[in-house]
This record gives C-alpha cells, structure tokens and sequence, in this order.
C-alpha cells in the first residue's frame, strides 16, 4: 500500500527581491512573462512531481522556485509522490545507470519494470483525483517517468526534466534509458541540463535545456556578515578563536525566522587548529566516490601542502545521519585510511569534517561560512551532472578549483572564473592549480569577482523561470 502524494507547502514571495542583484529590468521582463503566462493558464494548475521533499539538489531547486512563481499569483503546486524499498532500489540503478555507474549492478528486466508500474500506478490513482484536464505536469527524474502516460491521459501537459545525465553514454545509460523510454515518450516536453545528457530519441522539437539555478536569499547563500561566518567556524571547532566572543551566528530561515548555529561538527584533525586569517581549502560534497575526496586529499598532501601555509577541510554530511546514502560511510572511511596513514606534521593540516544534517537550514548556513571563509573552494569531481557546490562558491565571489567534467565545464571557463583541472585524476595538476592561486592573490580576486558575475547573469531564478515560462506558454 503506497501512501498518497504529499503536498509540499510553498511560501510565496516577491520576484521584486531580485533587483539589486539583476536590476530593475530583468524583473520587469520576468514579470510580463508572467503575466502573459498567468493569463494563459487560465487558472489552470503547473503541478512540480518529484519524490522527496527535502535533501537533495532538485528538492533544494524547488523550493527556491515555486516560492517565485507563487508569487507571481500561478497556481503552481508541489507534489511529492511514494515509493517503497524495492521502488527505490529500482530508480537508484536507474539514476546510476543514467550516470553512466553500474551501482548495485542489479536487474532491470520484467519483474523490475512490473514493480515500478505498480507503484506508478497506486501514485496515479491518487494524483488522478488531483490533475484536472489541461493542467500542467512537470514531473522530476526517474521516478516519476511511469507517470507520464497516465497523466497524459487525463489530458494534462507533461513536461519530464531529467537532472541527471553523462556525455558518454555507455551501456549503463543506454540500459536505463531502454527502461524509460516507453513511458517517456508520449511526454509533451523533455528538460535537460545540457543539450548531450538527452538520449538520441527525444525529438528535437521537444527538449529544451536548462540548467540548474540556487536561491541567493536561502539559508545557503544568503549574505553573510565574513565576522558571523568567522564565528561560525570557530564554534564549530575548526579554526582558532574564543567561541564566547565573535558576533551571534545568526542566519535567516525561509519562513523568515532568525535561527542561530548551535551544533557542534565531528572532526577529525591532530595538532593545534589553524588561526582564523590562515588560508583555508574547503571541499563541501556528499561523501561519494565521484566526488573523488580521497584524490583532494593526496593531491593536497603530496603537492601543495609543503609549498603553501593553508590547511585542507574536506567536509560532508554526517553519514550516520544519511540513510538514502549507502556509498558514504564507506567513502568516509576510506579518507580516514589515508589521513590516518599521513605522516603527522601532514595530519595537523587536513581536518574530515561532519556537519549534523538534523536542521538542514542550520547545515546550510554552516555550508555558507565555510563556503565564505574559503580561500579556494574545490569541487575536484570525476564525474558531475551539475555541480551545486561550484555554482554556491562562485555567487559568494570565491575563486574556485574544480574538475574540468561534465556539467562544470558549462559552469567555469578555465583562467576567466575559475581553474579547472582538465583531467581530474591529474593530482599534480591539481595541487599546482591550488598552489598558483595561493600564490597569486589578485588572480584569485579577478576570478571570484568574474564568478560573481556568471552566477548573476546565468544561475539565479530569473534566467531559470524566464525559460520556464518560454515553455510553459510553448505549451498552453
Ligand atoms: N551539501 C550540504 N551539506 C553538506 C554537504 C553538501 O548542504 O554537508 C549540499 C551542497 O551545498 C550542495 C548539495 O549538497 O547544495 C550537493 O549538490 P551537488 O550538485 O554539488 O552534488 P550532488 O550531491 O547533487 O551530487
């Protein structure tokens, strides 16, 4: 028995919050859109379908723009739909499998494929009671790629975005996509990130790339006062200082409440802790094996650390905490072998950090100073669909090194706003690319400044839901 889709709450607000970042002009554009958009709806209800409501980049893309459309006065609504253990067992292959990973290395044959529709088919019933005639669907991923068929007929507009993808295709990806197609086809539309994740059967006509865009206004990228964020890391124990002294560790919440940092991190680190003004490198992922942590810390301990004075934070979620993260206990454990095998001079250098995920605002805002307090933020990826980390960096004007893959290679364009180290497992390279940066103060200025700018211009909410209301009136 599958639970009924949850309704996700969606606060309202103001598109007008973006003038001072985008200008007065932009807004008023997106603004006209929107009107022709509402006038062409109709009433007509833009339903969100995905499955989780928090944790994780499209959950955390969501929110950040439904509250904008809400505001413009369209109906849009968010649904997240249920699955159960096998369900998921079965859209995790397929998710790996569309990242070009064998994952669990699983079947994805008939019993997988009538397991899938049946759960598909519970989630409909109920959404069906729902989904009206000539409403619009956009449903999220491949979990809710079994809805397509059935909500088209019911008459609705189905518009599947794909957040995940590879540019090589292998048979990995090919076997996850033979599994898809069928209920993808009859889609109205079809979202990618970029043009090379779409398989060779979308129809021209029917995709449309966009990528991914962050809130500048949430707990993550907010503005932050470089004292609170001084003070956020000193109470979490990673730099020197006197944790009674630095000002509140304040941020504000969606709702618009004041949270305060309270929660402590989990460490790993021997000797005394860096002062506050000493450089630090900061990598921020899951701990994932494509997120390739374990090569930031050779990297930085075998060619960086003995020609520069920074210290190394490689920091996650607290993987006792993540339950839909199999991957990261062991990827954890791995950099704690090879910290652990550094000689200790080394060790006093490189801090494993785990931040507590049980408030996730409060963990964005952790996420925001250490972001903030970087002297270089790495991504240093092997494989990356769209790095959210790199985008988050770049707004706070942070020069950032990352590897040269995949969705990245649209986000930094190497020497102008950023470094890119074009072949990930290059160590070398990478701890040259560190080193050259440390070394060359006003590159790094010129590089964050001109991050700054291409978050402006490409990853916020208005280029995102200007695109969106394009398809959208493509549509109605
Ligand atoms: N993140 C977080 N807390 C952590 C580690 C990561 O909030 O302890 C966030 C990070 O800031 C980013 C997201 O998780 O917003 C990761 O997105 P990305 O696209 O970089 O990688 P993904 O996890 O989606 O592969």
């Amino acid at each position: 028995m599958i639970e009924r889709p949850q309704d996700v709450p969606v606060i309202p607000q103001p598109i007008e919050r973006f003038e001072p970042i985008v200008g007065s002009g932009r807004v008023a554009a997106l603004r006209e859109a929107a009107d022709r958009l509402r006038a062409a709806l109709g009433g007509r209800i833009v339903w969100n379908i995905n499955s989780t409501a928090a944790g994780g980049g499209v959950a955390e893309m969501l929110g950040a723009l439904l509250c904008y459309v809400k505001g413009q006065g369209i109906d849009a609504r968010w649904a997240v739909i249920h699955g159960d253990e096998g369900f998921y067992r079965i859209t995790k292959r397929l998710h790996n499998g569309l990242h070009g990973s064998p994952g669990d290395q699983g079947l994805l044959g008939r019993e997988e494929a009538d397991h899938y529709e049946a759960v598909t088919r519970e989630n409909l019933r109920h959404l069906g009671a729902l989904i009206r005639p000539g409403d619009v669907a956009v449903l999220h991923d491949p979990q809710t790629a079994g809805l397509v068929p059935g909500l088209k007929a019911l008459g609705a507009r189905v518009i599947w975005r794909c957040h995940i993808g590879h540019d090589g295709p292998d048979e990995y990806v090919h076997r996850s996509w033979a599994f898809l197609q069928p209920s993808l086809e009859p889609s109205d539309a079809f979202v990618f990130t970029r043009a090379a994740y779409a398989p060779d059967w979308v129809p021209p006509e029917r995709l449309r790339v966009i990528p991914p865009s962050i809130d500048p206004f949430s707990p993550k990228n907010q503005e932050m006062d470089q004292a609170v964020a001084r003070a956020i890391l000193v109470h979490l124990g990673l730099i020197a200082g006197d944790p009674g002294a630095g000002p509140p560790r304040a941020f504000t919440r969606g709702d618009g409440t004041i949270g305060h940092v309270e929660r402590h991190a989990d460490i790993l680190h021997a000797g005394p802790l860096p002062p506050a003004d000493a450089p630090l490198i900061v990598q921020v992922s899951r701990w994932d094996r494509l997120k390739d942590m374990v090569g930031v810390l050779r990297g930085f301990a075998d060619y960086a650390l003995g020609r520069c004075a920074a210290t190394l934070l490689l920091v996650g979620p607290n993987v006792h905490g993540v339950t839909d993260d199999p991957e990261g206990a062991s990827t954890y454990e791995q950099c704690v072998e090879v910290w652990r095998g550094l000689p200790h001079f080394q060790r006093a250098r490189v801090q494993l950090v785990s931040l507590p995920m049980t408030d996730v605002e409060e963990n964005a805002a952790m996420v925001n100073a250490l972001q903030r307090h970087a002297a270089i933020v790495v991504q240093k990826s092997l494989y990356e669909g769209f790095g959210l980390t790199v985008t988050e960096a770049m707004w706070k004007g942070r020069p950032v090194v990352a590897g040269g893959v995949g969705g990245i290679l649209d986000q930094i364009e190497d020497g102008r706003n950023g470094l890119l180290v074009r072949d990930p497992t290059d160590l070398k390279e990478f701890g040259a690319a560190l080193c050259r940066l440390l070394g060359e103060p006003e590159l790094a200025c010129l590089l964050g400044e001109a991050a700054r700018s291409t978050v402006v211009e490409h990853y916020l909410a208005p280029r995102h839901l200007g695109q969106y209301a394009e398809l959208l009136m493509a549509l109605c």
